[in-house]
């Protein structure tokens, strides 16, 4: 086999990894890379292989730096299987089809202030990467399979997808093939999920591995027990509580959203907190729970039983979700105690900027940092503890408290994954690590070089092995 690393090398997003078995070729995941996707030079703008050589696309989840690109592929004349299971299926078809909505009104309004007002705007308006069209060519050629359950996708080429437990329909990708008359087991992480995290389920282990690809997100750090988090979030629940205050979540709508919602249902009953109201003021948030509901056997033991117990897949009376922008400027008058969560994850757009607006000024009101939260970014500021921040043109003295709370990320830290490592059984032949920065993929080298026989490798982008 080759593979060839064509995104999520030395960093976190654009993943895209294709593999050469004899003359087959099949691409691991689809995703946008955090550049400018408006700058020419972007690696977003770019395919670095042939779309059409592709005989088979495989997904392992739905965030965008795992699907992002996938219209591109079908733009350029990918025909083939996309292959997925059920519950990624559907939230990739959400999320790609709001992307192509988005990019298209983005376009139109840099078009407007063009030619509205005469003037130029440098660099000049590109176009959408992709239209709704090339996104339903993808959602029409996804192939939906189930957990464990072994699949020929192509002639001796067998996939498995076992559950990540990284968001609702996240997967580890197995592949089983027979290459000089000896059987193979090729395993991508995708991205791999916390133990212990309260909604979702521990990762699958999968032994017997000969060529590994892990992500190493978190490979350099021990993020906080669930236990702690959720005592955390108690203690500012009962602060706002106590002075009436109110609380803002900026989060990501797909995955983190819904962990937050679930966390509160925890709080409120099964710790019996005293209840306060919570908010998702986000339509693409609200269509994303929907998909959630729809699959209950997704969630972990303890999730199932609270939730199926009150009849409350991510609602109870507590839990309420904003539509309008009529609903979401409403809460600005909303007495507090309150619970606002918003997008987008690191504040630079959305619905969240205009309840910082109306919040952090305040002592008494608090932020709470749940999410990755890139440099450069207004959520960076934010967790940084700066002592102004600019939103849309005014400058706002941030006198609130802020909270990072990042143990709520979805993602294995490094314990978590030594864990995973030691349960492959060892004697993996040959490990790739991506999917992190140079910090994490350095320390993580040292958690997985006692499972592996080879000297484990960290990929440049566009680099090739023979494996
Ligand atoms: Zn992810």
């Amino acid at each position: 086999m080759r593979i060839t690393f064509h995104g999520a090398a030395k960093r976190v997003t654009g993943t895209a990894h294709l593999l050469e078995i004899g003359d087959r070729r099949i691409l691991l995941d689809c995703g946008l890379f955090d550049t400018d996707r408006a700058n020419p030079d972007s690696p977003n703008r770019h395919l670095t292989f042939d779309p059409r050589g592709l005989d088979a696309v495989i997904v392992s989840h739905a965030h965008n730096d795992h699907i992002g690109k996938l219209p591109c592929l079908t733009r350029a004349g990918y025909t083939g299987p996309i292959f997925t299971t059920d519950a990624t299926a559907d939230i990739a078809s959400i999320m790609l089809r709001d992307s192509a909505r988005i990019q298209r009104e983005d376009a139109r309004k840099a078009a407007l202030a063009v030619n509205g007002h005469g003037r130029n705007l440098d660099p000049p308006p590109l176009d959408p990467l992709y239209e709704l069209i090339d996104v339903e060519f993808v959602v029409d050629q996804f192939k939906r399979l189930p957990y464990s359950e072994p699949t020929e996708i192509l002639p001796g080429i067998t996939l498995t997808f076992h559950d990540a437990g990284h968001i609702l329909g996240s997967a580890l990708v197995r592949l089983d093939y027979v290459e000089d008359g000896k059987p193979r087991r090729f395993v991508f992480t995708g991205d791999l999920g916390r133990r212990d995290t309260g909604l979702m389920p521990d990762p699958a282990v999968i032994k017997d591995i000969d060529i590994l690809v892990s992500e190493s997100t978190y490979g350099h750090k021990a993020l906080d027990p669930y236990d702690k988090l959720l005592q955390q979030l108690h203690a500012i629940v009962a602060r706002a509580t106590r002075l009436k205050s109110r609380i803002i979540i900026p989060a990501f709508s797909l995955g983190r959203t819904q962990r937050m919602v679930y966390c509160f249902q925890e709080l409120f009953h099964t710790h019996k907190v005293r209840p306060i109201p919570v908010y998702v003021d986000s339509p693409l948030s609200l269509r994303l729970t929907g998909v959630h509901r729809e699959y209950p056997e997704a969630y972990s033991p303890a999730a199932r039983k609270l939730m199926d117990r009150e009849e409350m897949y991510f609602s109870s009376q507590y839990i309420h979700f904003c539509q309008t922008w009529d609903e979401s400027r409403r809460l600005n008058d909303h007495p507090g105690p309150v619970v606002i969560i918003a997008g987008s994850g690191m504040c630079d757009a959305g619905r969240v900027r205009h309840h910082l607006r109306h919040t952090v000024e305040e002592p008494d009101n608090a932020v709470v940092i749940v999410s990755y939260q890139a440099d450069g970014t207004l959520g960076r500021k934010i967790a940084d503890g700066v002592d102004q921040i600019e939103i849309d043109d005014r400058l706002l003295n941030l006198n609130c408290a802020v909270y990072v709370l990042d143990g709520f990320s979805g993602h294995a830290d490094k314990n978590d994954l030594a864990w995973w490592y030691q349960q492959t059984g060892g004697g993996i032949e040959k490990a790739f690590l991506v999917h992190g920065e140079p910090e994490s993929l350095t320390a993580l080298t040292s958690v997985l070089q006692p499972s592996v026989r080879e000297p484990v490798v960290i990929p440049e982008q566009l680099e090739s092995y023979e494996v």
